[in-house]
């Protein structure tokens, strides 16, 4: 019976063009990797969709740290962080994360989490409790929705990147403990959520607001801080949560909040307290990427990303202005994240597979990811990409169209 269910299940979304499957990389990642196709080939493949926005995943220095951190500490961290998970190289990678938020978050603190989708459970569950209403932004990550579905509190969501309407919903709540959560660079769209008035209706609104920068870390701000450093802001009201498996090329991640709001989910948050501490060797070699981040190569690397980034939107609005009849859409984005919108599941599925017949990767999303009738090519650059690799995206897609 459920073998026929799920057998059914399966079927349908085939029959939609909406199967997903997993493909074998052979190598590390950025920008070039050896993958092995639905033919069982392995081939080499220049990627336009890793989130290792910087290229850190594959610094020697990065690599260097790891293997130092395990000969200092072995493999895994044997237990939870409360238990005896929590290493040396934990601890430092939480005080580096408070230090260096601190000119944004007065009396800041932070937690580390094994990943960015833990975090957002644990930030969004633990904090919205039965007193409290999350005010959840429409195009927000799937990992903050779930939070939201484990949390006890009331659940309103407010339009894209729409002040007047969260205002609206803002005045309306009778909550005690009003939560704005939102990403701080839309995953799909690249663009990014409007957080000074977001903290200005916080403020005027006695809410707190939780910002995912899980695309924003590393790439945004002076020293790679992300959103909050991007646009000056300073309040004990930001509650930050990024991750550490994109631009800061390994694993994990962090909150980092007011001291207090850091101690209740050390104290509450399921999901820190029941599951095994990150391995030391990864948080170990976090020193070493954070460093990276905020030194001078973390800079020139983000400099090369708003230099890709022009030279990508110049070339595909000459190609878009090229074939006025395509229904191809170029996303209003400024960050590494490049969407062009195509609209069917099949068309921009047929597309990608066109691009990888080419030697190039440039994943389609679909629906439920986005919503109907704007499938996706997800172009997404690192500071390791060269203007050439931009450039064979650009022919290729001329091709294509
Ligand atoms: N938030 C956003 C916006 C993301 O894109 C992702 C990862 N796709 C996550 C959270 C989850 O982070 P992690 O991959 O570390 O679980």
């Amino acid at each position: 019976m459920l073998l026929d269910h799920l057998q059914a299940k399966l079927d349908d979304l085939r029959a939609q063009s909406l199967t997903r499957f997993t493909r074998v990389a052979e190598t590390g990642t950025a920008p070039r990797q050896i993958v092995r196709g639905a033919d069982g080939l392995a081939r080499e493949l220049l990627m336009f969709c890793s989130n290792d926005y910087l290229g850190l995943a594959a610094h020697p220095e990065i690599a260097q740290a790891l293997a130092e951190g395990a000969q200092i500490y072995g493999g895994g961290s044997g237990a939870s962080p409360l238990v005896s998970g929590h290493s040396r190289a934990h601890h430092e990678v939480e005080s580096q994360l408070a230090d260096w938020f601190s000119p944004w978050i007065p009396n800041a603190k932070a937690i580390g989490f094994c990943t960015g989708y833990m975090a957002n459970l644990a930030v969004v569950a633990t904090l919205g409790d039965a007193q409290a209403e999350i005010f959840s932004e429409t195009l927000n990550h799937a990992s903050l929705i779930d939070g939201t579905r484990l949390a006890k509190a009331t659940v309103t969501r407010y339009a894209h990147v729409d002040l007047e309407d969260l205002r609206a919903r803002l005045a309306a709540s009778t909550a005690r403990i009003k939560l704005i959560v939102t990403d701080a660079v839309f995953s799909m769209d690249g663009d990014i959520a409007p957080l000074p008035g977001l903290l200005a209706l916080a403020e005027a609104f006695d809410a707190w607001l939780i910002v995912d920068d899980a695309h924003g870390f590393g790439v945004l701000g002076a020293s790679g801080a992300g959103a909050v450093e991007h646009f000056g802001l300073r309040s004990e009201r930001l509650i930050v949560m990024g991750t550490l498996g994109k631009s800061a090329g390994l694993a994990g991640a962090f909150v980092v909040a007011h001291a207090t709001i850091t101690d209740y989910l050390l104290q509450a948050a399921r999901n820190y307290i029941f599951s095994t501490a990150s391995p030391p060797a990864v948080e170990h070699a976090l020193l070493t990427s954070f460093s990276l981040i905020r030194g001078s190569q973390g800079q020139q690397r983000r400099e090369q990303l708003t230099a890709l980034q022009a030279r990508l939107r110049q070339g595909m609005t000459a190609l878009l202005d090229r074939h006025p009849a395509l229904p191809w859409r170029l996303a209003p984005s400024s960050t590494p994240i490049q969407p062009l919108i195509i609209g069917g599941n099949a068309e921009v599925m047929a597309l990608a597979a066109a691009l990888e017949q080419k030697g190039l990767r440039v994943p389609g999303i679909r629906p439920p990811t986005v919503p109907k009738g704007e499938a996706r090519l997800r172009v997404t650059l690192c500071a390791t990409h060269t203007n050439d690799d931009v450039d064979r995206l650009l022919a290729a897609l001329e091709d294509c169209a």
